[in-house]
């Protein structure tokens, strides 16, 4: 087994790698930019490198940097986390190159799921259904116009080298396709240097539904069910939850075939994601294999108990899975809403600067992966998310009543988060009855407060009074000030702590 390891990340996803790791054992090596020295992740670490400079791509994003800090450290391997390099073939190469383990699927794997033409033509042979498209390295307004006709208004340009949502455009009739052609083809080559667009039909109101699998190097092959990420903005996932509502099990049972299917073909090793589009018929496609471990991991481990960190090092090791398919079971219910540091009143405009103030909520049923603490700063050169509440319960009611719980205890001071406006979410009647699709958020705009300013006005006026009223008492009765004051309070009645 490892000996040291080398987590080439920041944030709520290296503080939880650390975690692991430590509790198999294992030596950590933080990594961290001038502004991240003081941070969690760092002061969480047994030894950590500087690397000197504040932009992703002179620090995180630097695979000859981070392979220096591992060979100064003398680690075994390094654990990519999420985002930065963890899908980055070359750098998969650079440590294989260095004799350092990358704990991920291999170069090759990373390379091809990387390229979605490729990732979908690979797929096609075995047998996964695809959403119905065209694609050619390099095809033109007239090829791609001609594919719209055949596939059907509205269809979607998407990047090849695609992610995040970037390069993807919709177009809903004949006459717009040059236009969003050209704009898909500049937002694409701009994001990731490679203008490939390809066309796919567009489906209306699908769920988005991914299969964690994992494979190791004795060819055994697994799933661990479902995630439902269908509240997305901006085709960015906000909440998660498994097992997904109002599914049947005849399906979770076929597309977690056709995920282990396509894990298969590929000769996937390690953690890994199959996402899919499920429409209105029940009808699922593929979308794209992410070749890492994912944001929202954390309510697979609560619904199947395992611990996927752990499951990846031992694969990266060269053991088998720990697990058989059969041995696996989905267990409970599970919720992810993550914390971002965010205005939704202004745009979901990134917030920034000094938390004052940090209170995360507690619970057995509660856990919350976070990157920061009282004091940390916020700065524009990340990703605004700060941390992820997970709440898990027997039923899925009961996971939404103590998801509602925790977000209505957890305090973010200092900057704007948008805490309230995922309590809104959850609070949705069309929530709570399962009934999700991936424009969930443009049906029912959530963004501001219902109640506007006239009640925060009111609740600052009314606590006013009743600390008057309070001071008053004590002065007449001798009474200890101190003592809390249990009226007909809108301290009471609001029910929810505000970030003012
Ligand atoms: P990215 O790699 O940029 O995240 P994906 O292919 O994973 O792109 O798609 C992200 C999201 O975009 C999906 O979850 C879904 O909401 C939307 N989407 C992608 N393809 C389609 C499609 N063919 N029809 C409708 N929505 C789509």
């Amino acid at each position: 087994m490892f000996k040291k390891v080398l987590i080439a990340n920041r944030g709520e996803i290296a503080v939880r790698i650390a975690q692991t790791l430590q509790e198999m054992s294992i030596a950590v090596v933080a990594v961290f930019s001038d502004v991240d020295r003081d941070s969690p992740h760092v002061s969480r670490a047994d030894e950590a490198y500087h690397l000197d400079g504040i932009a992703p791509s002179e620090t995180y994003l630097d695979a000859h940097k981070i392979v220096e800090a591992a060979k100064h450290h003398k680690v075994d391997a390094i654990h990519p986390g999420y985002g930065f390099l963890s899908e980055n073939a070359a750098f998969a190469h650079l440590c294989a190159d260095e004799g350092i383990t990358f704990i991920g699927p291999s170069p090759k794997v990373i390379s091809a799921m990387g390229d979605k033409i490729v990732a979908k033509q690979t797929l096609e042979t075995a047998g996964v259904p695809l959403v119905p498209g065209w694609s050619s390295d390099d095809a033109n307004l007239s090829d791609i116009r001609k594919a719209a006709d055949r596939i059907g208004y509205p269809v979607l340009l998407k990047a090849a080298a695609g992610g995040g949502g970037k390069g993807m455009r919709i177009v809903e009739a004949a006459s717009d396709i040059e236009g969003a052609l050209g704009a898909a083809q500049r937002e694409a080559n701009s994001a990731f240097g490679d203008a490939r667009v390809f066309v796919e039909k567009y489906i209306a109101r699908p769920r988005h539904i991914e299969f964690q699998i994992f494979g190791d190097h004795h060819g055994n092959v697994v799933h661990l069910f479902e995630r439902e990420c269908s509240i997305q903005r901006r085709y960015q996932k906000i909440i998660e939850e498994t097992p997904a509502p109002n599914f049947p099990d005849s399906l979770r049972q076929k597309m977690g075939e056709s995920a282990v299917a396509a894990a298969k073909a590929i000769n996937y090793t390690g953690a890994g994601t199959v996402e899919f589009l499920v429409d209105e018929h029940g009808h699922f496609y593929f979308l794209e294999v992410n070749t890492r471990l994912q944001v929202e991991h954390p309510i697979t481990e609560a619904v199947v108990d395992q611990d996927l960190v752990r499951t990846q090092v031992l694969v990266a090791a060269g053991e088998p899975l720990p697990f058989t398919q059969d041995q696996l079971r989905q267990t409970g219910h599970a919720l992810e809403a993550r914390i971002y540091a965010e205005d939704p009143a202004r745009g979901f405009l990134p917030s920034t600067g000094l938390i004052d103030r940090y209170h995360q909520p507690h619970g057995r049923w509660i856990r919350v992966d976070s990157g920061v603490r009282s004091g940390s700063l916020v700065t524009v050169h990340y990703d605004p998310m700060l941390a992820k509440l997970i709440t898990w319960g027997d039923s899925r009611d009961e996971s939404i009543c103590r998801m509602q719980w925790a977000l209505q205890r957890y305090v973010v001071l200092g900057v704007t988060t948008n805490i309230e406006f995922l309590a809104r979410v959850i609070d949705h009647p069309n929530f709570a009855n399962g009934d999700l699709h991936t424009h969930f958020l443009d049906d029912n705009d959530l963004s501001a407060s219902k109640s506007g300013n006239v009640p925060d006005e009111a609740f600052i006026i009314a606590a006013l009074t009743m600390k008057r009223r309070a001071a008053s008492r004590s002065r007449t009765s001798g009474d200890d000030e101190s003592r809390p004051v249990y009226s007909d309070t809108p301290w009471q009645s609001s029910g929810r702590w505000r970030n003012t």
